[in-house]
């Protein structure tokens, strides 16, 4: 193993700077990482725009993370082998200690590190990692499509399980970007009525092409109506932070329809209690998955040929990158890649 490695980390709030470090060995219940890719998702933006200034060493993002185990700490399970192709998603490894860990309530574990921002991510080729945060990646997937999967994937497979839609129900998606170009193909594979909302006529194609049934622009149209037209939705899943734009889509609601937010905006959310109430409609969040969640996500993937449309670039050009994806250009995911040479970014 190399006595060093190569990083890109927080040097100030919105730009990431390219450094070399000692190579860690991983501590009690720990293994190191040799990183192949890292997908870079929205929040990431916080990651690197609001990273702790005085941190030292400086943070590096992502939790997107795919690579090979490379060595091991003590007291990691047999489970786990030097070798192994294995990824990191958001959460950092539950402690099993909690309670929410006693009620198996992993996600929701607060003793855990949060990968690229409390703890170093996958900006590099290489990262250390809890166990019990570790998934393993199918065979079938390359370490790029994989990446995405690990928080875009199970966080918008996850929030179509629990939606509460069943085959056939109309299922809205509002906001086809990274998320929402996996939710719509996921939503498809399950059975429902797919309707991609999004804003303008340039993602349509697009949305239609992963699997949508019906694309509303909602610059044109008014969605909630166009919803109602269709009986109503069972269940709009959204990844839009605007909370006037999501607050709006209660409108298009069918009775005991749940709006599913994945969007963490700060602002409070303008809602109806009426509306809950008089049709028994409700409200919920959803926050990515436990790592048993993400192997089960990856394998649907798999099972349903569902994969995220990526753009690859080599670690060293993560700031260029990092920049296509906070300016929406992304079509519709961007991925680090430490092992290849990749196209320019147009
Ligand atoms: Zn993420
Ligand atoms: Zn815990």
């Amino acid at each position: 193993m190399k006595a060093t490695y190569r990083a890109m980390q927080v040097a100030r709030p919105g730009v990431l700077e390219w450094v070399e470090r000692n190579t860690p060995r991983p501590g009690v219940g720990e293994v190191l990482i040799e990183v192949e890719a890292c997908g870079i998702c929205g929040a990431d933006i916080g990651d690197i725009e609001r990273a702790g200034p005085v941190l030292r060493p400086p943070r590096v993002p992502g939790h997107e993370v795919v690579g090979r185990i490379v060595a091991l700490g003590a007291h990691v399970p047999a489970l786990w082998k030097s070798g192994q192709r294995v990824g990191v998603g958001r959460f950092g490894g539950h402690c099993n200690e909690c309670a929410q860990c006693r009620q198996g309530n992993f996600q929701l574990c607060r003793n855990q590190p949060v990968v690229g921002a409390t703890c170093d991510g996958g900006y590099a080729e290489m990262m250390l990692a809890r166990h019990t945060g570790l998934v393993s990646i199918p065979d079938e997937l390359d370490s790029e499509e994989a990446a995405p999967i690990l928080c875009a994937g199970i966080a918008t497979f996850n929030a179509l399980r629990k939606c509460g839609a069943e085959a056939g129900d109309v299922v809205a998606i509002l906001g086809i970007g990274g998320l929402g170009h996996m939710a719509v193909q996921y939503a498809r594979r399950m059975g429902f009525h797919v309707v991609a909302v999004g804003r303008g006529s340039d993602i349509a194609q697009d949305a239609l092409e992963l699997g949508a049934h019906i694309y509303i622009d909602s610059a044109r149209e008014d969605a909630a109506a166009r919803l109602l037209s269709l009986g109503g939705a069972r269940a709009v899943v959204t990844m839009v932070g605007n909370v006037d734009v999501v607050s709006a889509m209660m409108g298009g609601l069918a009775p005991q329809g749940r709006l599913v937010l994945l969007n963490p905006a700060r602002e409070p959310l303008p809602v109806s209690a009426a509306a809950l109430v008089g049709g028994e409609r409700s409200i919920v969040g959803s926050i990515t998955g436990t790592p048993h969640e993400i192997e089960k996500t990856l394998n649907f993937s798999v099972l349903a040929d569902v994969r995220p449309k990526i753009e690859v670039v080599p670690l060293e050009r993560a700031n260029e990158a990092y920049q296509k994806m906070r300016s929406g250009d992304a079509r519709f995911r961007m991925v680090l890649t430490m092992a290849r040479q990749s196209q320019p970014i147009p």
